[in-house]
């Protein structure tokens, strides 16, 4: 019943498992690399930094050992100049030179430049010019100083030194290039790292910011989810509240209440009105309305034709602005949902809800699921209290005319006879007898008989007012009470019906005509007994008197306490037959 009754359910994109892992387990692997990077950096760092070292340590050494050369080339001129002290400074020059010092160029060489010959022509231009010093140094302690100058200046030691000089500057560039290389490089790595040291902390931010908003969204998604899942229990709860006060409403207007109680409660904001099919089932006719402005009328009835909703059998929407697809009977600015009422596979009526203003189709739509279930729940409780009338009908009705049966009249009559009598209120019975009906069955068959019965019946019940009654008495026969009627105006009533049945003989092609016999409380009889058979009696006159016409019982004998009464209905009398 309340299928259509629906929560709001959340899309998410990935499952909240399946995020909360890839959250992990991005999580873990940006700490790996951060750790990584960082022990990277530092191996990096290292290694150019010793690199460094050894070069810069390399070139003190070349620096030195230059210095060796020049200090030495000086002492040994000072000692061939005659200084003989110059060697005492010379020797451990020279020993720094041919020593173990002197193993700098096989290191340097490779480290200043891998692929230059600088250090090997270096060494040999170094050994050189030890030679020469030696030569000249023992040329000068065997006695001859000149000899050794001379040597000294025609082997050009000066230049040597120069030349070792300008030989070890172009080694130091390279090596200063090869330390400025490192340099950059640790400069380069240590950027590096830096960068991916900001870039990792700054996605940990990032993840950390996404995983708040992720939990905020969450305890946000579980809260509307435990709320809406709260809001539909209660609307559950209070629509099964409404079939079951439903169960027991005894008519229309009872349900008419339970179903306004529980729309204002449900879909508030919203005014609404119910339409039920009359009897004919051609018309919707409007049964009830709520929330609405009292200016704010509906059109009485509808044209189940002109119904989208009715004609489709789902809900549909009347814009205000009449834009699209609008129903004939659809007035005024406000948006509409219609919602068909469908039981037991059959519509019997059609549930409304109006709203106004930009969003009211987007609050309509969003109030289906209620409005459906509102129908449903009402719909079903027309289609019983219909079926409880169709049962109570079949009970005091007869089959084949559709009027009141004889148990019924016999309940009637006792009532108005006893009001009548209580109340001092007039009511007239009419018994009516159709003429020669044995002989209209022999001649035409008794179906058509049946056909004519049908015929009388219903010129009958058009004839009378709503608050007269027509019962078939039994075979041919009918009667038709007419509470606050008196004698002569039911005696006039009974003419009018005479002329009425008398015209069915031009439709059905054979003469068709009743007897009537009319009788009345007070005037003719006292008791439901007297009326009935009063009237029976008038009618036997009608039909000794020759048939179709109108014979009224004799008023009864007078009886002083009912004179002021009967004065009174008589004075009636012109009145009521002026109307
Ligand atoms: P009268 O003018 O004296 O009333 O003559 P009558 O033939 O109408 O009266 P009678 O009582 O002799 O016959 C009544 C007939 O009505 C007999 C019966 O066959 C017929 N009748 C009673 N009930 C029905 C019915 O439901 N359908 C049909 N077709 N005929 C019925
Ligand atoms: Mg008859
Ligand atoms: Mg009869």
């Amino acid at each position: 019943m309340f299928a259509g009754l629906t929560t709001v359910t959340e899309q998410t994109p990935l499952p909240v498992r399946v995020r909360s892992r890839m959250l992990s387990l991005a999580t873990v692997a940006l700490v790996v690399t951060l750790v990584v990077t960082a022990i990277a950096g530092f191996v990096h760092v290292g290694g150019q930094q010793r690199a460094m070292a050894d070069l810069r340590g390399e070139a003190d050494q070349l620096r030195a050992m230059y210095q060796s050369v020049v200090d030495a080339d000086a002492d040994a001129m000072h000692f061939l100049t005659g200084e003989a002290g110059a060697l005492r400074t010379y020797l451990p020059e020279l020993e720094r030179l041919t020593g173990a010092s002197a193993a700098i160029f096989d290191v340097v060489g490779p480290i200043a430049a891998p692929s230059s010959a600088e250090p090997q022509r270096l060494r040999d231009l170094v050994a050189g010019l030890v030679r020469n010093w030696n030569e000249a140094i023992d040329l000068a302690t065997s006695g001859n100083r000149q000899a050794g100058l001379d040597l000294l200046a025609s082997r050009r030691t000066g230049e040597t030194v120069t030349a070792i000089g300008t030989g070890v500057g172009r080694v130091l560039n390279d090596t200063d290039l090869r330390i400025r290389t490192h340099d950059n490089r640790i400069q380069a790595g240590t950027m590096l790292v830096l960068l991916m040291q900001l870039g990792a902390g700054l996605l940990a931010i990032l993840g950390l910011l996404y995983a708040f908003r992720s939990s905020v969204t969450e305890a946000d998604g579980r809260a509307a989810a435990v709320e809406t899942a709260d809001k539909a229990r209660q609307q559950v709860a209070r629509l099964f509240e409404m079939a079951d006060v439903l169960q027991s409403a005894s008519d229309h207007a009872d349900a008419n209440a339970v179903l306004k109680a529980t729309a204002v409660e449900l879909v508030p904001g919203f005014s609404g009105a119910l339409y039920v099919f009359n009897n004919s089932r051609d018309r919707l006719v409007l049964s009830t309305t709520w929330a609405r402005a009292e200016n704010d009328a509906l059109p009485e009835t509808i044209n189940p034709n002109a119904c989208w909703a009715l004609k489709r059998g789902k809900p549909h929407v009347n814009r205000g602005d009449s834009t699209k697809l609008c129903c004939a009977h659809h007035v005024g600015s406000e948006t509409s949902l219609e919602i068909p009422m469908i039981a037991r596979g059959e519509i019997v009526g059609l549930l409304q809800l109006f709203a106004s203003g930009i969003s009211a189709e987007e609050r309509l739509e969003h109030a289906t699921a209620l409005g459906s279930a509102l129908a449903d729940g009402m719909s079903l409780a027309l289609a019983n209290m219909a079926l409880r009338e169709k049962l109570r009908n079949q009970a005091l009705r007869d089959p084949l005319t559709g009027l009141y049966n004889r148990r019924y009249m016999e309940d009637c009559l006792q009532r108005f006879v006893r009001l009548a009598d209580r109340e001092n209120r007039e009511i007239s019975l009419i018994m009516v007898d159709l003429d020669h009906f044995k002989r209209l069955n022999d001649e035409h068959g008794h179906s058509f008989g049946d056909q004519v019965l049908r015929d009388t019946a219903l010129t009958l019940t058009g004839s009378l007012r709503e608050t007269d009654i027509v019962c078939r008495f039994g075979g041919e026969e009918l009667v038709v009470i007419l509470p606050d009627c008196p004698l002569e105006r039911a005696a006039d009533k009974a003419e009018l019906l005479r002329l009425r049945i008398e015209e069915l003989s031009n439709t059905h092609g054979t003469e068709i005509s009743a007897s009537f016999g009319v009788a009345s409380v007070p005037h003719t009889s006292q008791s439901v007994t007297d009326l009935l058979q009063a009237a029976d009696q008038a009618l036997y006159k009608a039909k000794q008197g020759g048939r179709n016409q109108v014979a009224k019982a004799p008023l009864r004998p007078y009886r002083p306490d009912r004179m002021s009464d009967e004065l009174a209905a008589l004075e009636e009398f012109p009145r009521a037959a002026a109307e």
